[in-house]
């Protein structure tokens, strides 16, 4: 190939390369918004309602507290105008800063800013370093578990939504209105099913549902500690611990070996139960991990 060939090959490229990054064209642009993982994927796009594309930048099965962009993905988020945090996922901490750079117009609205955050409750690694966020310095991310706290986020997603793009300010109003109905029943359902349970423990892997069993006055027993497997000696203590507490249900997240909280709940007389915290159906998974401890 001559020399303008290749001098217009790489034109061309540049030229796709403005033109996706700019989006300039006389068709009005679509906006794409973010978000980290698959429950608020739901609800951006039952607030959006068609009128905005929803991109989900830790994907099903994924652990968003570690997981790692690929450089494909990275492309496709940089195209974002708002990208929704839970405020405090590994995954965010990590990647935020580094797509809020590649993106100058990407606005990063954090969904946990005003919330009654939880520390001490959940402690991790971050990454592949032997670096651990003790929960004195580190919120609990679990945040959207929680009914009333969901409604809260639900809320700031909407008022940004209005604000990026006030032309579909009724569409999102309408929409709005009806999910914060949706999870105003699921938090009325729940309070309704746990209130005469109030007190009492149940167990779990991961630490994911503080913040739900702070709403109905429940306490959460986690089986891994520091985010490591835990020793038999820390399960020993946590299988008395279990049995004082009268433990009936130890929950697992299916990003983890079920075998120890098998071990666990055998030791215990206690059944398992696999749940999904990041399920795109938030109302069913967590009415479901209800009905489960109530059974
Ligand atoms: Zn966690």
């Amino acid at each position: 190939m001559n020399r303008g060939g290749k001098t217009g090959i790489l034109l061309w490229a540049l030229c796709w390369m403005l033109g996706v990054c700019a989006c300039s064209g006389s068709a009005p642009e679509r906006m794409s918004v973010a978000v980290t993982i698959p429950p608020l994927q739901n609800w951006a796009e039952q607030l959006a309602g068609g009128r905005v594309d929803v991109v989900c930048a830790v994907p099903d099965g994924g652990n968003p507290e570690s997981y790692d962009l690929p450089p494909s993905a990275m492309v496709e988020l940089s195209r974002c105008r708002l990208y929704f945090s839970c405020g405090h996922l590994g995954f965010e901490r990590t990647w935020l800063e580094t797509l809020a750079k590649n993106n100058p117009s990407l606005q990063v609205v954090d969904l946990s800013r005003g919330l009654p955050l939880l520390y001490g409750t959940h402690v991790h690694h971050h990454g592949e370093e032997e670096h651990l966020h003790h929960g004195a310095d580190y919120p609990d991310p679990h945040i959207w578990c929680s009914p009333r706290l969901a409604r809260r986020m639900v809320e700031s997603m909407y008022r940004a939504l209005v604000e990026a793009d006030s032309a579909g300010a009724t569409v999102y109003e309408a929409n709005y209105r009806r999910l914060d109905a949706e999870l105003a029943r699921v938090d009325s359902l729940l309070t309704a099913e746990l209130a005469p349970l109030a007190g009492k423990a149940f167990a779990v892997y991961h630490p994911t549902l503080s913040y739900w069993a702070a709403d109905y006055g429940l306490r959460q027993l986690a089986l891994e500690p520091d985010g490591k497997s835990p020793t038999p000696q820390y399960l020993r203590t946590m299988v008395d611990s279990a049995r004082r507490a009268g433990v009936e249900v130890v929950f697992v997240q299916r990003e983890f070996d079920p075998r120890q909280a098998e071990t666990f709940a055998r030791e215990v007389g206690c059944r398992t139960m696999m749940i999904n915290p990041l399920a795109y159906d938030w109302s069913d998974e967590i009415k479901r991990i209800a009905d489960a401890f109530v059974r």
